[in-house]
């Protein structure tokens, strides 16, 4: 083939008949793949935005237990909701498909709707996801393109364009549409998410000895899949400190509910502030009137565009102030949405109950 060619008709049209039986003979067994209606089908992918299909897995089967349709969802109480996701990070998604949810019960009469100008107006509902359901759930000629697929196809076609730049991955879509076959689009759609995700791997060697575009792939050669995908340049993130308090009266924790906007909104999380300046200590302990403040833990959550650094202090209250919720650690575990950015801090009082010094 020739080299650097990325609209490589010929090779684009091969695609099919290669990964289809493929991927019929080595998918993995993913709950998302039983009964693939719209609903099941979107909300596997929501949940896949960002996060590992391992780390989805219980989630989703909690969440199609709790929520196993449209009407559940619209109906469900917030807090139920969020609390089905915790861990998950980025709640923005699932407060979006609930008023998703919302507006397909209110507009379709409670039917997911099955063209594409339809669901890609959903909120929460871009390109990739829209292909996803379109292809996998009704089987349409509509390609999902993410990371994966492009890491795939540009390795194919050894292919050297920056897939960070949006005309990129419009080209790939427009090749891929042209080459969908009649009758297995959700096969084709998930044999190219499959082979990213398990073969053609983002990090280390790829196994090219088990792909079916062994022998054909442009990259597979002088290893040039160590090169390809090409990025742009990344914006760095930007970092901000903060002193967490975890503080503590007769066995109740105290904490609080972020605003409604924002990031994490709505979310709970533990008393904090932003670290400005060495006397923050000090502030901290004048503010709440304690007596000991000890530093238990230090931790970095990281974002999309940002970076987090936490100090985690410990400390036990003179009172319950009335500006914060006063919960038990156990109702912390089950009733309250605390995102994974304050992990360190729950680790805190867990050990502090193993540790009987929380009384
Ligand atoms: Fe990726 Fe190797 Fe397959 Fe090419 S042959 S698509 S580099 S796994």
């Amino acid at each position: 083939m020739k080299k650097n060619e990325c609209s490589e008709v010929s090779i684009y049209k091969i695609l099919p008949d290669r990964l289809v039986p493929w991927f019929e003979k080595n998918k993995r067994d993913l709950a998302w793949r039983i009964q693939p209606t719209p609903y099941r089908v979107w909300v596997s992918e929501i949940m896949l935005q960002q996060t590992r299909v391992e780390a989805v897995k219980p989630y989703y089967d909690r969440f199609m237990q709790a929520l196993p349709d449209l009407p559940a969802l619209a109906d469900a109480n917030e807090e139920i909701l969020l609390k089905l996701w915790e861990g998950l990070g980025y709640y923005r998604r699932v407060k979006m498909m609930q008023k998703t949810a919302r507006i397909i019960m209110e507009q379709y009469e409670g039917v997911f709707p099955s063209t594409y100008e339809n669901v890609r107006a959903l909120p929460g509902i871009g390109d990739y996801t829209a292909g996803a359901i379109l292809s996998i759930a009704f089987g349409q000629p509509i390609p999902a393109v993410d990371g994966n697929v492009l890491r795939v196809i540009m390795r194919v076609l050894a292919c050297k364009d920056n897939i960070d730049d949006p005309k990129t991955k419009q080209n790939v879509s427009i090749h891929l549409q042209k080459i969908y076959p009649v009758g297995k689009c959700g096969e084709f759609t998930q044999s190219l998410m499959e082979l990213g995700a398990m073969v053609c791997l983002p990090h280390g060697d790829p196994l090219c000895n088990k792909c079916p575009m062994h022998g054909i792939c442009g990259s597979e050669q002088n290893e040039l899949w160590e090169k390809i995908p090409v990025h742009g340049e990344k914006a760095s993130r930007v970092c901000s400190e903060f002193d967490v308090l975890v503080m503590h009266y007769h066995g109740l924790i105290a904490i609080r509910k972020r605003p409604d906007n924002g990031l994490l909104a709505g979310l709970w999380e533990f008393p904090n502030t932003e670290l400005k300046s060495v006397k923050n200590i000090r502030m901290l302990k004048k503010t709440f009137g304690l007596r000991d403040l000890e530093l238990k833990k230090t931790a970095k959550h990281v974002f999309t565009h940002r970076e987090w650094h936490l100090q985690i202090f410990w400390a036990e209250a003179k009172e319950q102030y009335p500006d914060y919720h006063w919960v038990t650690p156990e109702q912390l575990r089950t009733e309250f949405s605390i995102p994974s950015a304050f992990r360190a801090a729950i680790q805190v009082i867990n050990q502090a109950e193993k540790d009987k010094t929380l009384s």
